[in-house]
């Protein structure tokens, strides 16, 4: 059986998985500047992860959006890590790259 919002769900993985690979591609421009030397501003929208410089943090930003991206292939995607809870569709909206809950934060 099919089950209620399957198809609703597809579309929104669709989206997700497509705003995961558009910013992958920025982000992997931007890490192109730099290690071209370029001196590069990264916005707020780019997370710290504990990174030290701009370009560890461009690398790990774009590790944990291809760990998204790989997500979105499985029934995993949207649901947190650690626990399995369904993350909320404005958080994926917003940050399609979230792995995890407010109850287990990175
Ligand atoms: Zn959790």
């Amino acid at each position: 059986m099919v089950e209620d919002g399957y198809l609703r769900d597809l579309v929104l993985l669709r989206r997700w998985k497509r705003a995961l690979l558009a910013k992958g591609a920025d982000i992997a421009a931007l890490l192109e500047q730099i290690l071209s030397g370029k001196e590069v501003e990264l916005g707020a929208g780019i997370p710290e992860l504990g990174a030290t410089g701009k370009e560890q943090r461009l690398r790990r930003f774009l590790e944990l959006i291809d760990r998204g991206v790989k997500r979105a292939a499985t029934d995993r995607f949207g649901r947190c890590t650690v626990c399995g809870d369904a993350l909320l569709q404005a958080v994926l909206d917003e940050q399609p790259w979230t792995e995890r809950c407010l109850l287990h934060p990175a």
